[in-house]
């Protein structure tokens, strides 16, 4: 390496997880390698005049059959209609059908840096495969529990578990409780009594204050208290639960005796734990990669820290990094595009001898967030303080739960001719 190429360089990229983080990536490299500035940059990219342009093979892997649009969970495990459109199969993405771009599902369950290597564990024929690949892209996120996230792999099982879910809500006759007042209770609680109005809904919480676990100034989770009582959601704070027991009536109808440490008790026909215990997924990388709780080590142009065999080769973006600010998919859409800019500055610098990359670094992200809260919406960000009201709904959220924004944020309805990027949009 180190002269100038006769002709653009193919280079192998494999991203772990085809979601907000993944995706981003694949799509930025897409419009990279045909010689365009990233859709998602607000500068137009310098491209070298000796590598016009890069053969990107790229590869994704996930153990879904599709993009899914977790943001939407809430509202997708009480509403059939918009459950199917929350999960779209990878071979429905107008965006990403193209020669380049391949698909497996499946588990990646281990990569060895050194060799260059990424297992895959079929998620339907268990089928082993490795792959090989120049540069690795971790974008797999954090693992999440039922009810909080469907569980499925395909959208056909996924279609039958939210189905299961509605029909049991709708039956609940003695109400639904909804334990655990962090941003995805806040949500259940709210979208639900918004598309279940005749359901009593009860949001319980250990604490004093909604969200109590996040680094957010007290009027945030004051107006998303004010907010969530407005939605008409029962809501009892200072409430931890101490048991919730299944009892079974003679005529088969069952319903759930639940109590409190502070003696409270209620019945409920249905309980949803909705505390966040997530955990990484990032098991299948070697340790030296990632913190004690699993989250991947990374320097600020998103590849792997110093200490992993090729560690420049390897980046991280999304849930599963370790980085400051509160999980959000902006977030991880913009560490996808930014790791997008950063592995085509990596190949320059290996196919041009004189080039200096220049990355794109990502800087400390302080506390913010958007939460929607049935039919109003609350956001705080240091540069706005904290607001609601139904302009904030649109920004955020606009009547999808944010599926449209992000969808069309990653342009992945376009062909890749309609494609946006900053060349096309100022002409
Ligand atoms: C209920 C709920 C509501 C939320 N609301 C908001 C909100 O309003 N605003 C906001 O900004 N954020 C919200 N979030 C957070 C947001 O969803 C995450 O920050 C975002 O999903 C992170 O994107 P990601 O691409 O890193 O990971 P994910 O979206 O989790 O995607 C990871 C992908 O990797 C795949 N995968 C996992 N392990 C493997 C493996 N070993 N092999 C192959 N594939 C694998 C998964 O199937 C998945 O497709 C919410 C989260 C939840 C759960």
């Amino acid at each position: 390496m180190g002269s100038i190429p006769d002709s653009a360089p193919v280079v192998r990229v494999f991203i772990a997880g085809g979601s907000y983080a993944g995706l981003s990536a694949a799509v930025n490299l897409l419009d990279l390698g045909d010689g365009l500035s990233p859709r998602m940059a607000h500068e137009r990219y310098q491209h070298h005049p000796s590598v016009p342009k890069v053969k990107f093979q790229i590869t994704i892997a996930d153990e879904r059959d599709g993009y899914y649009h977790l943001i939407g969970s809430p509202l997708a495990l009480a509403d059939a209609e918009y459950a199917k459109k929350a999960w779209v199969k990878f071979q429905d993405i107008p965006g990403l059908q193209l020669p380049n771009v391949q698909f497996v599902q499946g588990s990646v369950s281990s990569v060895d840096c050194e060799a260059k290597t990424a297992t895959v564990v079929n998620s339907v024929t268990k089928e082993v495969i490795t792959h090989q690949y120049d540069y690795f892209v971790t974008a797999t996120g954090l693992r999440r529990v039922w009810p909080v996230v469907p569980q499925s792999l395909t959208r056909k099982q996924y279609l039958i578990e939210v189905e299961e879910q509605i029909s049991a809500l709708d039956g609940a006759k003695d109400g639904v409780v909804i334990v655990g007042g962090g941003a995805c209770g806040i949500e259940m609680a709210a979208e639900l009594k918004l598309v279940k109005p005749h359901l009593q809904v009860t949001l319980v919480h250990s604490r004093d204050k909604l969200m109590s676990s996040e680094p957010l100034p007290d009027e945030c989770k004051d107006k998303s208290l004010d907010m969530v009582k407005e939605a008409g959601v029962q809501v009892l704070m200072n409430h931890r639960l101490a048991s919730s027991n299944k009892v079974v009536a003679p005529d088969g109808a069952s319903k759930y005796e639940v109590e409190f440490t502070n003696g409270h008790k209620m019945v409920a026909s249905q309980v949803i734990m909705a505390l966040s215990k997530s955990t990484s997924t990032a098991s299948y990388l070697p340790s030296s990669a990632t913190d004690s709780e699993g989250l991947v080590k990374i320097i600020p142009n998103m590849s792997f820290e110093s200490g992993t065999p090729n560690a420049a080769s390897h980046f991280c973006a999304g849930d599963v990094t370790k980085w400051s600010g509160i999980k959000r998919c902006g977030a991880a859409m913009h560490g996808g595009h930014y790791i997008a800019y950063n592995i085509h500055q990596s190949v320059l610098k290996q196919v041009v001898a004189d080039h200096q990359p220049k990355f794109q670094e990502l800087q400390e992200i302080p506390p913010m967030i958007g939460l929607a809260v049935g039919k109003n919406a609350v956001a705080y960000g240091p540069d706005v303080g904290v607001v609601t009201g139904p302009e904030v709904m649109e920004a955020y959220f606009r009547d999808d739960l944010g599926w449209a924004i992000c969808w069309n944020y990653m342009q992945l309805g376009n062909q890749g001719s309609d494609v946006k990027t900053l060349e096309t949009k100022s002409s």
